[in-house]
């Protein structure tokens, strides 16, 4: 068939990282390889365990030169993830061990190792069972293209302006995408918060993932659209259809260098009303994207991934590492607010002996976890302390549903101060702590928390949630799923009323934050600080700056007056059609 016959066909994901580009496809298939079983006769045994040693020395040699390129720290826990595996004596004698007794080649005892590990997680948390499944399967397959001298499919080397395409994309083939020469990536499987995704964002890298069955359908070199603003990729696309995405990523392109100008603007209504605009990051790489944007105070940072990322617990110094380096960034002249850990829910490590819940989301998670163990707790704190001599931190405590809980975490955090003290060790003493209000418990007592804190900041995602009673990742209960719900609204107006009572300060860090659609809503109804990803924050602050406080408390006071949710979204839609017809000509609402 020639070129101008190929029939353009669509596909359907999710968004991983946003973007949108044209490239040439290279696939990479990590199915390929096919491993079989030999029996071994006896006197070739040493030599095929000679083989595993040999194999292991090269795939180590392969991850030292990795870690020796300039890699995101992430990237960098994960493969000194896999090297301490290749390190691991109880892996090498059981590798060993099975050439030994079960008289096969080594090839087929690596992959027997590792299938029986895969094996053990069948009780884990689903997330867990990915991670893990995900880490043996690249430290097997690492060995085994090394024993069967298959050359490793290596991402360095590809040509300039590809789209990866592949069935999935571990974190540690992200470790070696080569940003200058890979424009994009599309993936059968993945979701928008798979870690993978969190990667690409952090990198920039445009990425559609969840795309299910691409890869039978893709060959290296066809030319793809990657829409990774509407989750489609376009396999074959028509010349008129390339004329028409080359004009959109042209008024992209244009769009972001507007807005970019507004970069070193303040962030402050037409009226002068200053609304603080905060970056929730993932990873401290991630800071980089934040200050292209003119951004440097940082509203969230969410510590679980330091974690998820090693495959267990960070020590203190590591973790000192981290936050120091991230405070040293983010500069004096502003703050980073530092989350401690999450864990739990969705987040689950099997190296922190966490349970196994049947309802996770109301489980062991958060302050929760973290008050049981103390010594994690007490090891992230300690951290954060003595990384506060290099610029200004602010702590947040998650999922506070009651004053003892806070009161406890508060007295952890003073033991910690004068262990410090008595180590003499330098931590600054004017560290803020906050929490974060996302229980409904804690908005209905945030006037009583509110006096034993110095700030509050809004997690809608999981205050959401929990005030409908719907799992945030439940699908099936997806349509509940509502920002603007008067339970909502109402509880963000009891936050803002206890923190200005207590005159200390109230910020939003849920997804909600970020939300075009509610900005003039939202500061209407009095929060002070939104925080969001890099990417969202220069849209907001345009209409901030286009907007009066007048009219924005108008809206959010008539808002707080009405009864269902069909008028409340009626009433936004049409003051933000009126005030932004340009911005909302073609908006598909979300709300
Ligand atoms: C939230 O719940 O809104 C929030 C920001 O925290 P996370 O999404 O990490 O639960
Ligand atoms: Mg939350």
């Amino acid at each position: 068939m020639s070129d101008s016959e190929l029939v353009c066909r669509k596909f359907k994901g999710n968004v991983g990282a946003p973007g949108v580009i044209v490239g040439l496809a290279y696939c990479i298939d990590r199915a390929k390889l096919r491993v079989t079983m030999r029996l071994v006769l006896p006197e070739l045994v040493l030599l095929e365990k000679s083989r595993v040693h040999d194999a292991i020395e090269k795939s180590r040699a392969q991850l030292e030169a990795a870690l020796g390129r300039d890699l995101q720290e992430d990237h960098r826990l994960i493969l000194e993830a896999h090297l301490a595996w290749l390190a691991d004596e109880y892996m090498i004698q059981e590798v060993l061990r099975h050439i030994e007794t079960d008289r096969i080649n080594a090839e087929w005892a690596v992959k027997k190792l590792f299938d029986g590990l895969k094996a053990t997680l069948a009780g884990e948390s689903e997330r867990t069972r990915i991670e893990r499944t995900q880490l043996f399967d690249e430290v097997a397959q690492r060995l085994i293209r090394n024993l069967m001298g298959v050359q490793d499919e290596s991402l360095d080397g590809v040509p300039p302006g590809v789209v990866i395409v592949s069935h999935n994309i571990s974190p540690g083939d992200m470790a070696h995408i080569d940003r200058e020469r890979v424009v994009g990536l599309a993936t059968d499987l993945g979701g928008p918060t798979s870690h993978s995704s969190i990667l690409a964002r952090g990198m920039e890298l445009p990425t559609v993932v969840g795309l299910e069955h691409i890869t039978s359908h893709v060959k290296t070199g066809d030319v793809l659209i990657l829409d990774a603003q509407d989750g489609l990729v376009f396999v074959h696309p028509s010349l008129e259809l390339i004329d028409e995405y080359q004009e959109k990523i042209r008024k992209r392109a244009a769009r972001t260098a507007e807005l970019l100008e507004m970069k070193d603007l303040p962030c402050v209504t037409a009226d002068g009303v200053a609304v603080g605009l905060q970056v929730n990051i993932d990873l401290p790489e991630e800071m980089r994207l934040a200050t292209n944007v003119g951004i440097r105070d940082i509203g969230l940072f969410r510590t679980e991934f330091i974690f998820l990322a090693k495959g267990g617990p960070a020590s203190e110094d590591e973790q000192y590492e981290i936050y120091s380096r991230l405070l040293r960034e983010v500069g004096r002249d502003h703050y980073a607010t530092i989350r401690t850990l999450d864990m739990g829910y969705d987040k689950v490590l099997p190296e922190l002996n966490q349970p196994g819940e049947s309802n996770p989301a109301m489980g062991l998670r958060a302050i929760r976890f973290c008050l049981q163990r103390e010594d994690i707790f007490k090891d992230q704190l300690r951290a954060m302390l003595r990384a506060s001599v290099h610029g200004n931190l602010r702590i947040m405590v998650p999922m506070i549903s009651c004053l003892s809980e806070l009161r406890r975490a508060k007295g952890i955090l003073e033991e910690v101060r004068q262990e410090l003290e008595l180590e003499g060790r330098e931590f600054s003493d004017d560290v803020r702590l906050g929490i974060m209000i996302e229980v409904p418990s804690a908005v209905i007592i945030a006037d009583i928390l509110a006096a034993e804190v110095d700030f509050f900041s809004i997690g809608t995602n999981d205050l959401i949630q929990y005030t409908m009673a719907i799992d945030r990742e439940n699908e099936n209960v997806a349509y509940l799923y509502s920002p603007i719900h008067q339970a909502i609204l109402r509880m963000i107006k009891q936050t803002v009323d206890a923190a200005r009572e207590a005159r200390i300060e109230v910020s939003m860090c849920g997804e909600m934050a970020g939300d075009l659609q509610l900005t003039m809503l939202l500061i209407g109804l009095g929060v002070d600080n939104l925080s969001m990803s890099p990417a969202a924050t220069l849209k907001v602050k345009d209409l901030v700056r286009r907007i009066d406080m007048g009219e924005a408390r108008a809206l959010a006071g008539r808002v707080l007056g009405m009864k269902t949710r069909r008028e409340i979204i009626a009433l936004v839609k049409d003051t933000m059609h009126t005030r932004f017809p340009v911005e909302f000509r073609d908006h598909s609402w979300t709300i």
